[in-house]
């Protein structure tokens, strides 16, 4: 494993700090994905029925690790790292091959993917240049100009895996990182490459349904969570839809949000209902902001306040102003209408009750 060492001046003093770059180069991760695992569940489990997290992975396939999101909320690049660590084609086309000789293989891959299924191979152009970086995202504020987003190596791997004669289907079940996608390079081939990853995914590898994850509506909150802007997420929506219609599909796009997200306001799950309502969404895939180690969300989570500017930050805490901003995702449903009205009216917020449920929506509530 590479690990240089980094000098860093804090105050007077010249300090060696832990190597920011601990990335296995290929040869190495191949050695440890190429060791002869069993793919079966713990013996500890002695045949105790079925494990749901195992039915999950059993037929799936990791193909690197690390991701450079820097998300504020996720822990995976503190224990995967940053940069990238990806096999080579020849050794997942090895796993897929065993993957096939699996006795309970039906010719379904549930997953082609790694902690961001979209990070394959990716790296910078210049790699002296990262190894001094401190941003803690590539992709926000903005693509970093010294990031290869080629989309290519797994436009050719996926490729790969579809001409296995066993291989029925392999889905890409990790979430997509749609900003690399729509992102406008200087590079005409690049970009050509990228809409076509999104092509592809889209004809060959949705079980039905694309998950990807906007994870809210505010901008300002999506800035504190290190994730582009809404409006890529509507303009995502649109190539969906463009690209189902032209390849005569009925795909679902299935956006994955949180609620009570340090910054995030009640308000601002109301505004998160009436966009995606706007947008024809009803939604399923949501999930409540969790504390996990290492991240700046779960600091302002417990001390209040954001530690790079030491601004105050509001955090909804207790059970009863998590489930007021959670409500807002079921808007369409019956049992939340009422107390969604109630909390707003109380907010002096009756403008955002009218967007909310207007008459055509009514009609269409369940
Ligand atoms: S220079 Fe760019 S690509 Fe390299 S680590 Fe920094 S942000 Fe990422």
């Amino acid at each position: 494993m590479e690990a240089k060492k980094l000098v860093q001046r804090i105050g007077d003093k010249k300090v060696v700090v832990n190597p920011p770059w601990p990335t296995f180069k290929e040869k190495e991760i191949d050695r440890i994905y190429d060791l002869p695992y069993t793919r079966l569940p713990h013996p500890r489990y002695n045949n105790k029925g079925v494990i749901p997290a195992y039915e999950m992975i059993r037929h799936s396939i990791n193909i690197h690790r690390g991701c450079f999101g820097g998300c504020t909320f996720c822990t995976i690049s503190a224990h995967q790292g940053k940069f990238i660590a990806s096999r080579s084609e020849k050794s997942v086309l090895r796993e897929v091959e065993k993957v096939t000789e699996m006795p309970d293989f039906k010719g379904y891959i549930s997953d082609l993917g790694g902690p961001s299924a979209n990070m394959y191979k990716m790296k910078g152009i210049h790699e002296e240049i990262c190894r001094k970086c401190k941003r803690p995202s590539c992709i926000f504020p903005s693509v970093c100009k010294n990031l290869d987003i080629n989309h290519k190596p797994m436009l050719d791997l996926y490729e790969k895996v579809r001409h296995n004669p066993k291989v029925k289907k392999a889905f890409i079940g990790s979430g997509i990182r749609y900003d690399m996608i729509l992102e406008n390079t200087n590079d005409k081939e690049v970009n050509a490459n990228n809409r076509k990853y999104l092509r592809e995914v889209i004809k060959h590898h949705v079980s039905g349904r694309l998950k990807v994850a906007p994870e809210h509506s505010s901008d300002e909150v999506l800035k504190f969570m290190r994730k582009p802007s809404f409006k890529l997420f509507e303009e995502l929506n649109q190539e969906f839809i463009k690209i189902n219609k032209e390849e005569k599909l009925n795909q679902q796009l299935i956006p994955y949000f949180i609620s009570s997200h340090p910054g995030s306001k009640s308000e601002d799950m109301a505004n998160l209902a009436i966009q995606t309502k706007d947008m024809n969404f009803k939604l399923e895939q949501v999930q409540d902001f969790t504390p996990t180690p290492m991240t700046l969300a779960t600091v302002v989570y417990y001390s209040g306040y954001h530690p790079y500017t030491m601004e105050q930050i509001y955090t909804a805490r207790n059970k009863n102003a998590k489930e007021q901003q959670r409500q807002f995702f079921f808007w369409y449903k019956k049992e939340f209408r009422n107390k969604i009205i109630r909390d707003l009216k109380a907010k002096g917020r009756e403008d955002l009750v009218k967007q909310l449920f207007s008459k055509k929506q009514n009609n269409d509530t369940k």
